[in-house]
């Protein structure tokens, strides 16, 4: 097997009841269900693991009345993967859902982009609606890690590892970086937040936590640059992945998919 190309894993922790308009701008005429999954995904290959966000802990799920399904050690752990072996963790923005646990990854250098931090800790977390989806201790102990010697960080597209690149899209947050990974299937787009279901990006439509809208829609047009068809976008936040992803193993359904093999819709 060539030396570039990974299994994917996206693994779910966490999950949010609610309406279908919380979910856009401009709301949405179906007043249904609309729940969003919280994920965080690992990349295995020949440069060892690196996983993609740190979820959120027991907590925080309480602080933020947000179910905890599974903690994110247990999720790696069922596909045998030890986060204190764990080398490099790629932070796609710091809000709160993406960034906590941070005491999980002891030997994990993370990558991060520059504007992401500038933003985390600048003027802007001066407004209370822009501070609203960050965590002060997160953002405390990412800065941290960066007087530890642990943090690279990345301006624009940047290779972490062969195979496996991060791009700065902004919009929702605004230094979010999405992922794309080299498989066999083709190139991979873990999009993260930058379109958190799968109608933000086929639709054309924006969710309401976001820095700057413009960026928001330019960042769909670069991911779909970036990748070979639909079906290698990976959404954020969208309960759909488990469905159209086969279970990582036998007894992981609903829980752990696997993201380098064809969806089955
Ligand atoms: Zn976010
Ligand atoms: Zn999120």
């Amino acid at each position: 097997m060539p030396d570039d190309i990974h299994e994917i894993y996206a693994i779910k922790y966490g999950h949010h009841d609610r309406r279908a308009a919380e979910n856009y701008i401009g709301g949405d005429p179906h007043d249904v269900n609309d729940p969003l999954d919280f994920f965080v995904w690992a990349i295995v290959g020949p440069s060892g693991t690196i996983v993609v966000d740190t979820g959120f802990d027991a907590a925080m799920a309480k602080k933020r009345n947000r179910a905890l399904l599974k903690p994110i050690a247990e999720g790696l752990k069922s596909i045998d993967i030890a986060p204190d072996t764990v080398a490099n963790v790629i932070v796609s923005h710091l809000h709160y859902d993406h960034t906590g646990n941070y005491a999980c990854f002891p030997n994990a250098r993370y990558h991060l982009q520059d504007t992401e931090m500038a933003y985390a800790t600048g003027r802007c977390m001066c407004h209370a609606l822009l501070r609203l989806p960050f965590e002060e201790e997160d953002v405390v102990a990412m800065v941290r890690k960066v007087f530890a010697g642990r943090v690279t960080f990345h301006d624009g597209t940047s290779e972490v590892a062969p195979g496996v690149h991060v791009h700065k899209i902004g919009g929702h947050s605004r230094g979010l970086q999405c992922v794309s990974v080299k498989t066999k299937r083709g190139l991979v787009v873990l999009a993260s937040d930058a379109t958190h279901l799968y109608a933000h990006i086929e639709g054309g439509r924006v969710f309401p936590i976001t820095y700057n809208v413009g960026e928001v829609l330019d960042g769909y047009d670069t991911i779909k640059k970036l990748a070979p068809s639909a079906k290698h976008i990976v959404p954020g936040h969208d309960p759909r992945v488990l469905e159209r992803y086969p279970a990582a193993r036998s007894g992981l359904e609903g829980w752990v998919a696997r993201l380098d093999v064809d969806p089955k819709s």
